[in-house]
């Protein structure tokens, strides 16, 4: 079977790839969804709305499959870590004072050898930004309303497309607050 792209804003939407023990493995996209369905290398889960023409066959297009096989335990890939994925983290809003976000922070600051990592960077607004200078953690009176952490990719990645099919959010662990 040959998948046409006839309709090709249909396959270049994205499915949900799930392990074995239905855990979220990666957002890929529809085509390559129905290639590993076609090959058996994976199940359909759940379908899409949209539906996806091929030579003989019209199928509806997969929302949520999943992989018939063990993957090796991928190594864990971090998360990309920029403005928007720290803002989608931290729910656009300011981990020192809880107003909306504007800038990021980091908490030791750069100057002082602080890292660019997911662990030392939060959401922050100017005011907040701005009184918190180069001060160190220890001696500031800025205190952070959560530890800082580095998301699983996948959470980001759906956090990060504007909506996400409401048949993803069950496997989705440990979902981000706010779709940036
Ligand atoms: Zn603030």
């Amino acid at each position: 079977m040959i998948v046409k792209a006839a309709v090709p804003s249909v396959l270049s939407e994205r499915a949900l790839l799930l392990d074995v023990g239905y855990r979220a493995l990666s957002i890929v996209s529809v085509r390559r969804a129905i290639l590993l369905l076609i090959s058996q290398k994976a199940e359909l889960v759940h379908e899409g709305k949209h539906s996806v023409r091929s030579e003989r066959i019209e199928v509806n297009a997969p929302s949520v499959i999943r992989l018939r096989y063990q993957v090796a335990a991928p190594y864990r890939r971090r998360a990309p870590l920029h403005r928007k994925a720290v803002f989608a983290r931290d729910g656009s809003l300011c981990q020192y004072c809880g107003r909306r976000a504007e800038c990021i922070d980091h908490v030791y600051p750069r100057s002082k050898g602080g890292p660019h990592e997911w662990e030392n960077v939060v959401a922050c607004c100017r005011p907040c930004n701005a009184a918190k200078g180069d001060s160190l953690p220890e001696n500031s009176k800025f205190k952070l309303k959560a530890v800082p952490y580095a998301p699983e990719p996948v959470a980001l990645a759906a956090a990060l497309r504007q909506g996400i099919p409401t048949e993803w959010d069950a496997y989705i662990l440990n979902p981000l607050p706010l779709s940036a």
